[in-house]
């Protein structure tokens, strides 16, 4: 009997394990916007039947390293502000949490930092974040910091530093989920030599499909799937075809079949990295205008295409529960509890 693709979508839950909505949140916030994350954000997520999202402190580059702190509180407390207006969202720290909440039929927020700079060298305040919600954390982006070398500094040859080891040791305890995404390859293999311990790649794709630098090889794959962990398949057209023009979402889905194939289905999943909604104010989001997104996958509410296209390639019902939305959690509940 062939799956219904709709009805299990919509009963599955479903994770965005990606996204840098805050920071939307945050610059609407100061031009005096208030509940725009329900406004903006939560009818797409209703659209695309996701249950919850993985939200980023990202620190735009304008804003590094002085200001990243200042730049982390803002955006964590318009969130905060923004999911007080909102009465279906709330932030989880644990995945009994997040069952709950979905359960109810409201949307998870679980939160994360791209860019360990708002911390930089004051390791305890790595505390104070994990006190405020923290549950997950990428040391750098594209850029080198104190900790680590992003991809866009590949050329430089560098890895985790010694400052980077000890970050790693400090969130083994209380429970921070390390992710790798935006590390270089150097940074991944110090990082994965160092941590005890299951690590995601919570929105990259297959180095064997695309050759961006921001995807993984399967020896990286194998790696964090052997550590306990999960990769999210990315869905910006640059990381899913050499020619982005020519990305769609049977490509994103071929990224999909290539680490389930290397890694087995049990820890892959979703982070779709979308921006799409910063065409909403170019202005203020120029730098966004070079990201695009395939065919049939162009914004959150496509979500269930994804579900349509693991029914047709065959895939089990279970496996696609998985992918949805269970392995993140099974990850997730055996770092941050
Ligand atoms: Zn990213």
């Amino acid at each position: 009997m062939t799956l219904d693709a709709a009805a299990l979508h919509a009963d599955a839950i479903v994770i965005d394990a990606h996204s840098d909505v805050f920071a939307d949140v945050a610059n609407r916030r100061a031009q005096g916007k208030t509940a725009w994350l329900s406004e903006r954000h939560i009818p797409d997520w209703r659209a695309g039947g996701v249950n919850a999202v993985v939200t980023t402190l990202y620190t735009e580059p304008t804003f590094k390293p002085d200001r990243a702190a200042r730049r982390a509180m803002e955006q964590l407390g318009a969130a905060l502000n923004d999911i007080d207006e909102t009465p279906d969202a709330f932030l989880c720290q644990t995945r009994a949490e997040v069952e709950s909440i979905v359960a109810d039929g409201s949307i998870a927020f679980i939160l994360a930092m791209e860019g360990a700079e708002p911390i930089q060298d004051e390791i305890g305040s790595l505390r104070v974040f994990y006190e405020l919600g923290l549950r997950i954390l990428g040391l750098t982006w594209n850029q080198r910091n104190m900790l680590a070398e992003g991809v866009g500094e590949d050329r430089a040859g560098g890895g985790i530093t010694e400052r980077g080891r000890a970050y790693i040791a400090e969130c083994n305890w209380p429970g921070i989920l390390l992710d790798v995404s935006h590390l270089t390859v150097k940074s991944f293999w110090d990082l994965m030599d160092a941590n005890d311990g299951p690590v995601i790649a919570s929105h990259s794709n297959a180095t064997a499909l695309c050759s961006h630098k921001r995807n993984l090889d399967d020896d990286q794959l194998k790696a964090l799937a052997g550590s306990g962990g999960f990769i999210g398949i990315n869905g910006v057209a640059a990381f899913i075809n050499d020619d982005p023009g020519k990305a769609d979402l049977a490509g994103m889905l071929d990224h999909l079949d290539h680490v389930v194939s290397v890694v087995g289905a049990e820890h892959v999943g979703l982070g779709p990295d979308f921006v799409d909604y910063m065409r909403d104010d170019p202005a203020s989001f120029a730098s966004a205008t070079g990201i695009d997104y395939p065919a049939g996958f162009e914004t959150i509410r496509t979500m269930p295409n994804v579900t349509t296209g693991l029914v047709e390639r065959g895939y089990s019902e279970d496996a696609i529960r998985g992918i949805l939305g269970l392995n993140f959690l099974r990850v997730f509940k055996d770092v941050c509890g």
